[in-house]
């Protein structure tokens, strides 16, 4: 067997976290490696943000085409739309990021090692037979969509598969309660696919504030999807005619479809010979890490999903790039907040938060020491059209100052108003500073500054 070969740092997984964190150790002229067994990109970039992203914008295309009527255009309501087609030119998109991954970290001098790592000694992997050392190395392995353990649960597929379909389903079943299963839902809905989404309890979205949730499913109601809340699907199997029949706990059958969509969470990629190097797990299975990304083993640090915390591509990032700052370029506190990371729903329509909801807010303060200021309106866009759309804000402050603690708005044009509000709450703005923005006239943000 060849010599191990050593590096300064080793990231495992070429996703958002591991390519970022390598990139930027190089930087300051540490010898990198990036282990990847699958796609490079990771992710985000080949089954989750960007794909999830480019459908988003597919299905408003078609609800612009479907007001384009009312605002005067002389065009079919319903016009012939080809999911081929998307797909096709997603892919090709697709492709091009992945090769301008691998000529970045070319251009980088960042050697891309294909294959599965598994820790086989102290600070040492082995891919395909050859072994790698490293002073410093990452575990940035991402998740997988989890399946159910339940019968008939191989008739469905995952979000990973969902970018593989070729046609748009007639009669879709999503299963979940998180985001991807609200968005896929809404996506689907929005191309024209019948589509029911069953969820355990009353709500869905359950972490986020009350007002975006409720809000949401007022509108997803209102634009065709079948919401069946509190009810767990228990089993899936074929009808004579080969549809989809899934069952409720309560042993209700609902029937009929061509597609069910497993949406019920993501489970962390741990399989690596954690057991060779001591590296510990949390009870909900994802890797330990504490405020500096540090696992329980000196030398071995985790970022990104595999850790439980904020699973989002742009703090997978947020959280290699300190990580390595720290490691490389002598910023020895350097670490990433995840306080007050701000977030995008691409529902429809879409909703955007950062801070603490409502609920968190005076759990941790109490009710008094807690103002709401909050709004909801037709959005103008809505004005001119038949069809009815509703725009919602809040923002939860803190007395007596009055300090933002978090800022919610579900609505139109939401999806691009949370990443400026964010500085500021991230700044520690208050209702005044808010106030003292002059508005911007006529959007929906503005009220954002108008709120009594
Ligand atoms: C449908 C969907 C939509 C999403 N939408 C958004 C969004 O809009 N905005 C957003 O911010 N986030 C979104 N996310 C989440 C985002 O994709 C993740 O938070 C992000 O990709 C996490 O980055 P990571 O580096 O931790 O892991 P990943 O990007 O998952 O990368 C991990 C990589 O490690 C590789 N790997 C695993 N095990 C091994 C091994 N043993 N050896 C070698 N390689 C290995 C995997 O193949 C993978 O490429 C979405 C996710 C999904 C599924």
């Amino acid at each position: 067997m060849a010599e191990p070969k050593h590096y300064d740092y080793i990231a495992i997984g070429g996703g958002s976290g591991g390519i970022a964190s390598a990139r930027r150790a190089k930087m300051y002229g540490a010898k990198c490696a990036v282990i990847e067994n699958n796609r490079i990109g990771g992710t985000c970039v080949n089954v989750g943000c960007v794909p999830k992203k480019v459908m988003w914008n597919t299905a408003e295309v078609g609800d612009a085409i479907a007001h384009a009527q009312d605002y005067g255009f002389n065009v079919t309501k319903h016009p012939e739309f080809s999911f081929r087609k998307i797909k096709e030119a997603r892919d090709a998109y697709i492709k091009r990021l992945n090769g301008i991954y691998h000529t970045n970290l070319g251009n980088d001098n960042i050697d891309e090692i294909t294959g599965t790592a598994k820790f086989v000694g102290p600070k040492t992997i082995e891919v395909n037979g050859q072994k790698y050392t490293a002073d410093h190395i990452t575990i940035a392995t991402g998740g997988y969509p989890t399946i159910p353990k339940i019968p008939g649960a191989e008739l469905g597929i995952t979000s990973d598969g969902f970018f593989d379909l070729t046609d748009l389903p007639k009669k879709t079943a999503v299963v979940g309660a998180g985001y991807i299963a609200v968005e896929l839902a809404g996506i689907l809905n929005g191309l024209g696919s019948q589509v029911s989404l069953f969820f355990r309890y009353p709500e869905f979205l359950r972490t986020f504030d009350e007002m975006l949730r409720t809000t949401l499913m007022d509108e997803m109601k209102s634009k065709g999807v079948h919401l069946v809340p509190s009810t767990p699907i228990r089993a899936a199997k074929h009808a004579a005619d080969n549809s989809i029949i899934i069952t409720s706990d309560k042993g209700e059958d609902f029937s009929g479809y061509d597609t069910v969509i497993w949406a019920i969470g993501r489970s962390p990629h741990t399989d690596i010979g954690l057991d060779k190097v001591g590296v510990e797990l949390t009870k909900e299975g994802y890797i330990k890490v504490d405020e500096f990304q540090n696992t329980s083993t000196p030398g071995i640090y985790a970022i990104g999903d595999v850790t439980g915390h904020v699973q989002l591509t742009p703090v997978a990032i947020a959280a290699g790039r300190r990580l390595t700052e720290r490691l490389f370029n002598k910023k020895s506190d350097y670490k990433l907040s995840y306080d007050n990371v701000p977030s995008v729903v691409f529902s429809h329509p879409p909703l955007g938060t950062v801070g603490m909801t409502e609920e968190e807010a005076k759990k941790k303060f109490g009710a008094d020491k807690i103002k709401v200021y909050s709004a909801k309106f037709g959005n103008m866009f809505f004005s001119v059209t038949e069809a009815k759309e509703k725009t919602a804000m809040k923002l939860v402050c803190l007395l007596p100052e009055e300090k933002v603690l978090g800022l919610h708005v579900i609505g139109r044009g939401a999806d691009e108003m949370v990443q400026g509000f964010g500085v500021a709450v991230k700044m520690g703005a208050t209702k005044k500073d808010f106030d003292e923005c002059v508005a911007i006239h006529p959007t929906s943000g503005e009220e954002f500054v108008t709120m009594r």
